[in-house]
């Protein structure tokens, strides 16, 4: 999306991180780039020739017609969506100040580490988030391997925070409409995980670190599958018991395990409903949905794999003029009525002889 690449605030952020590679939790070897970051990288030029995602593909995609309103609608969510992003780093700077006094991160253990796993705070926790913002959260451990390219967060524990995009919206897809609350969602989540980490460091002196749903620092659908939240499905994009795919994840990172981790493989039977299904590959206006998904990387921690699903190349200009396309995330099955993940996997089971 245009305006999304690389912002001031995160470079300078990875600037003063990089020093304290030692400190802090970077990529790995086998991490993937991430998206708009790669529409600015080298590979890119090289192979595509660099052309950029920007606003004229948008309003060729709209057409006339619909410019206005194109216009108000990013003009409703974009000043937020950006302030959202910067308030990720602005809420850091006594971490990074720690970094760089004393060239390690300092605080005390908590007495949170005492009371582990903190059940009481757990649940306070989850009902601060749902009742305010209408998230739904897991608990699990960043393995380096989802940490995007070139980037860095402070902190390995990672609470992964859900937001539900709305049936009635995504079922215009991929009409300006559902662009509309795909852009409100990443907005919404977006203020969301701050406010959430603010809360967690203001009143019960956990020390973290928030991220916002677009453009982020690390991969978040393999996290919220290794959280147990849902799995990947057939196009990359997770699934979950709640939402289907009509949601938008964003994490916020702990410096300690306060809680137990949430991890668990109950959702793993996607994978094959996937194989027979391949709706949303055929549905892809612009065949960005790889058949065969390409591994890229290997042995991770509680997970195992995590699979390349689409050309982004393809999926991305696409996505950009369209506010968010969503073709493939409305007809997906489990994208249904509330209860399409139970029918789905009430049917599964008799047919795979489970009950
Ligand atoms: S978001 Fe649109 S272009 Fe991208 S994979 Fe899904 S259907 Fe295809
Ligand atoms: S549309 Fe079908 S194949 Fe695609 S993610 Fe959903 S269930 Fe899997």
């Amino acid at each position: 999306m245009a305006g999304v690449a690389l912002g001031k605030n995160e470079a300078k952020y990875i600037e003063r991180l990089i020093n304290y590679r030692e400190q802090v939790v970077t990529d790995h070897a086998d991490s993937p780039q991430e998206g708009f970051a790669y529409f600015d990288s080298e590979e890119y030029r090289q192979n595509y020739g660099g052309k950029r995602l920007g606003l004229s593909n948008k309003f060729k995609a709209v057409g006339l017609r619909n410019m206005p309103r194109m216009v108000r609608i990013m003009g409703k969510h974009i000043v937020k969506i950006s302030k959202g992003r910067q308030e990720c780093f602005s809420d850091l700077e006594q971490y990074l100040a720690e970094l760089e006094q004393k060239g390690c991160l300092t605080a005390a253990a908590s007495p949170l580490l005492q009371s582990y796993p903190n059940p009481g705070l757990w649940d306070s926790l989850c009902t601060y988030a749902w009742q305010n913002w209408r998230v739904k959260i897991g608990f699990t451990e960043l393995p380096e391997q989802f940490v995007f390219k070139g980037k860095a967060v402070l902190f390995k524990h990672a609470l992964v925070c859900i937001q539900e995009m709305n049936k009635a919206e995504i079922d215009h897809a991929p009409k300006l409409q559902a662009g509309s609350e795909v852009l409100k969602i990443y907005k919404e989540l977006g203020l969301a995980v701050n406010d959430i980490a603010r809360w967690l460091r203001e009143k019960h002196s956990v020390r973290c670190q928030s991220n916002h749903p677009l453009g982020g620092l690390v991969n978040t659908t393999p996290l919220a599958s290794k959280a147990g939240l849902g799995w990947q499905g057939h196009n990359g994009l997770l699934i979950t018991p709640w939402y289907g795919q009509r949601q938008r994840i964003a994490p916020i990172f702990l410096e300690e395990k306060i809680f137990e981790y949430t991890d668990n493989y109950d959702h793993v039977w996607i994978e094959k409903f996937c194989k027979n299904c391949r709706r949303c590959e055929r549905a892809c206006p612009v065949k960005a949905i790889y058949s065969e998904k390409k591994v890229s990387a290997d042995n991770i921690p509680g997970i195992g794999q995590t699979r390349t699903c689409i050309d982004r190349t393809k999926c991305f200009p696409q996505f950009n003029a369209t506010l968010g396309c969503s073709i493939c995330i409305k007809v997906c099955p489990f994208s249904g009525k509330e209860g399409s993940y139970r029918r789905l996997k009430s049917v599964y089971d008799k047919k795979n002889g489970k009950r």
